[in-house]
């Protein structure tokens, strides 16, 4: 098999009534750009049936590979170890209950050139207003305690270069300050509009009680490795 151009790297908790979908529409997205590209499901210590429908699309498809977490250590740490298996110089993130559109993929590799990282904006957000609310309010103050102007930082459909991304350390939590990370370590950055659905499977995994304080205490560990980062540019 020739080695992947693109990785494309997806957590997964519990989701798995979103993976067959999820793993069709990838492939209709991919196929017709005639690149190589591997899909890596990173399994996040599941309790759900997600590891044996993994495990069927990767017999079915030689481009998909899994790695399983031996227990839950979260969407960072699941990121993490899926950037540390990817074979392409391009890796594209996107989360698993199909919120984000796969058929947005090839516009945001289309828009790498000259761009270390391409971030989506999710246009018509289809959350509850709750969450759009708060994760308003949390992206304003991470941009201005951060320095940055990070549209939208809750959306994690990417594209990146794969040394730029490694090139950043990573910590439970930190899938939220990606952009900012990687801007840190002087990657060239730009955004464009993606397409955002409803979720219909499964559960979401946070709620403004799981994920307001553990941020605001990564927002300040960003500050500082902001301020103590060693530029060897
Ligand atoms: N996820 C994960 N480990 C966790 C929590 C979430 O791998 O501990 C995955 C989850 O399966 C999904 C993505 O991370 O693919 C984002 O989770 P979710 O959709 O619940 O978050 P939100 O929509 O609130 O960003
Ligand atoms: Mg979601």
């Amino acid at each position: 098999m020739t080695t992947p151009e693109i990785s494309i790297v997806i957590p997964v908790y519990n989701e798995e009534e979103n993976l067959p979908l999820l793993a069709a529409e990838i492939h209709g997205a991919m196929r017709p750009l005639g690149r190589p590209y591997e899909v890596i499901y990173v399994d996040d210590g599941s309790t759900d049936g997600s590891p044996g429908v993994l495990a069927e699309l990767a017999r079915e498809d030689p481009a998909v590979r899994v790695i399983r977490q031996r227990r839950n250590a979260g969407q960072t740490a699941a990121l993490d170890a899926g950037f540390r298996f990817a074979r392409g110089g391009i890796v594209v993130t996107l989360d698993a209950d199909l919120q984000n559109d796969p058929a947005d993929i090839p516009r945001l590799l289309a828009a790498m050139d000259g761009y270390d990282v391409v971030s989506g904006v999710r246009k018509n957000r289809r959350d509850t207003w709750v969450r759009k609310a708060s994760s308003r309010i949390a992206n304003r103050v991470r941009n201005r305690l951060t320095h940055d102007n990070v549209t939208d930082v809750g959306c994690t459909l990417r594209a990146c270069r794969a040394e730029v991304l490694r090139s950043v350390p990573l910590f439970t939590g930190m899938h939220r300050f990606l952009p900012t990370l990687l801007a840190m370590a002087g990657a060239r950055k730009t955004e464009i509009p993606v397409n955002h659905r409803p979720r219909l499977h499964g559960q979401p995994k946070y709620n403004i009680s799981n994920r307001l304080w553990r941020a605001l205490a990564d927002l300040f560990a960003v500050r500082w490795m902001q301020k103590r980062w060693i530029d060897r540019r």
